[in-house]
């Protein structure tokens, strides 16, 4: 289905719970995720019915996130539904990936294709520093698992931030040498927590290219694709560059959001929110409130104006 913009709507994001095994310092706050009451978030029954009339739109990717959507319980079960309906080419997933060494194989079988994992640095001790307790083996081995079972091609999000990983910038490079990985490298953007400390922490991705200045560009076979590809001569993996606050891409962007307590985000960067629990719940037609928060979709973010002011909800709470 078409925006007002013009822009064909065909991706949806969908957050199955706000829960995390991990407190990322830029993510959750220290005291972490305060627990949602049962009834507060989406059944599974009810995000299939939300997926089942997003196809009937026009929607044919799906990405599941969270919080950390390999916490909830049944998710197997729930990637399992959603990607023999009608009309859904693509189910994936963004992880922490410190849970897929125990899933991986299962979710692939439930017709998962491809997961981003999440990883901010390859060094053991910042990783739990970063996260509050993470273990980066966890992860690493999750990575493996997920190779072996299939979940290619496997990318890596690493957001940039200042004073943090800005000296592992070629460390993640040389891992696509050998690797037939992407990795990609994500500006941080000012979103609850750290919203207001962003400016100290913003580390544009043009770094990526003046730190390694001998990747060659390439071009993506994915037109709505938000990065920009780049690799180094004879590498078996590829670097993407994701830069909503340098070069946004809201004239490309294909995609809304749901939450896990049923609200649906036409926009990321917006307080603007449509809720569909009730109409879920009532048993009412969800179609038009779809097609209306498609249909309103802003033509684009505003969060490299000034006075913008970080939407009110955590990333955590939407599901990057
Ligand atoms: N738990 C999963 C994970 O770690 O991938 C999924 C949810 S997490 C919120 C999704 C992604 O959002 C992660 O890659 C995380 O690093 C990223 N993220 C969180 N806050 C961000 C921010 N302010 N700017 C850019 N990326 C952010």
């Amino acid at each position: 289905m078409l925006d007002k913009e013009g822009r064909e709507i065909t991706y949806l994001r969908i957050s199955v719970t706000d829960l995390c095994n991990l407190r990322c310092k830029y993510c959750i706050p220290e005291e972490g995720v305060n627990k949602k009451c049962h009834s507060d978030i989406l059944t599974f029954e009810e995000i299939e019915k939300v997926v089942r009339a997003s196809a009937e739109l026009g929607i044919n990717k799906i990405r599941l996130t969270g919080g950390e959507p390999l916490v909830r319980k049944g998710i197997v079960d729930l990637v399992n539904k959603i990607s023999s309906i009608a009309g859904i080419k693509e189910v994936v997933m963004t992880t922490n990936g410190t849970l897929l060494k125990q899933l991986g194989k299962a979710l692939k079988e439930a017709g998962l294709k491809r997961v981003n994992i999440s990883l901010d640095t390859l060094k053991e001790d910042r990783y739990k520093n970063i996260t509050r307790d993470g273990k980066i083996s966890d992860v690493l081995e999750g990575l493996e698992a997920a190779k072996e079972a299939g979940l290619n091609p496997i990318k890596l999000n690493v957001v940039l931030i200042k004073g943090f990983n800005d000296d592992e910038i070629e460390d993640f490079v040389n891992l696509t040498i050998d690797k037939e990985i992407e990795v990609r490298f994500i500006e941080l953007m000012p979103i609850g927590i750290n919203g207001l400390k962003f400016h100290e922490k913003f580390l544009s991705s043009k770094t990526v290219l003046q730190k390694i200045p001998n990747l060659i560009p390439i071009v993506s076979k994915d037109e709505f694709s938000t990065a920009k590809y780049y690799k180094l001569e004879g590498a078996k993996g590829k670097i993407g560059l994701i830069n909503p606050i340098s070069h946004n891409f809201c004239s490309k962007c294909n995609r809304f959001r749901l939450t896990s307590d049923g609200k649906i985000k036409p926009c990321l960067h917006s307080n603007r929110e449509i809720d569909i629990k009730s109409a879920l719940r009532e048993d009412k037609d969800i179609i038009p409130i779809l097609a209306k928060a498609i249909r309103v979709k802003p033509k684009e973010h505003h969060i490299n104006e000034e006075d913008y002011k970080p939407i009110d909800r955590e990333m955590y709470q939407i599901g990057g």
